[in-house]
């Protein structure tokens, strides 16, 4: 998707510090962090949003948890504990429409979210 914010991250054509990188996933840090840490997991291939997940990215999907557990393994913040989120369309307040995985973490969460 010549016109997707984070299809730009992934190719290279906008420059970004990747925290992690694997064949399929990469991770970097929010620009506009809401907690202490706070990255992103997304697929390098471009999916719009979950509502157009098909099976075929059921491994991709998983593997965008596996990157979060790693990476928060690795910062030393998976026994505190993390918020994973994922945003849908306009309710969910999705703005980039390219699938990705908040990981949120550093900061008790709240519950229920506004
Ligand atoms: P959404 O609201 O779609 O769930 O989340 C989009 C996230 O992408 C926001 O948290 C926003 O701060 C982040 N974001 C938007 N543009 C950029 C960018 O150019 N670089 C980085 N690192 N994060 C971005
Ligand atoms: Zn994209």
């Amino acid at each position: 998707m010549s016109d997707c914010l984070f299809c730009k991250l992934v190719s290279g054509e906008i420059p970004c510090d990747f925290i992690y990188e694997d064949d399929d996933v990469v991770a970097f840090n929010d620009v506009n962090p809401q907690a202490p840490h706070h990255f992103l997991c997304i697929p390098k291939q471009h999916i719009a949003t979950t509502n157009d997940l098909q099976s075929e990215h059921a491994q991709i999907m998983g593997k965008l948890i596996l990157a979060a557990k790693k990476i928060a393994d690795d910062r030393g913040i998976a026994d505190d504990g993390y918020r994973l989120v994922m945003n849908c369309n306009q309710h969910g307040g999705q703005t980039v429409f390219h699938i990705h995985l908040h990981v949120l973490a550093g900061r008790q969460m709240s519950w229920p979210p506004g």
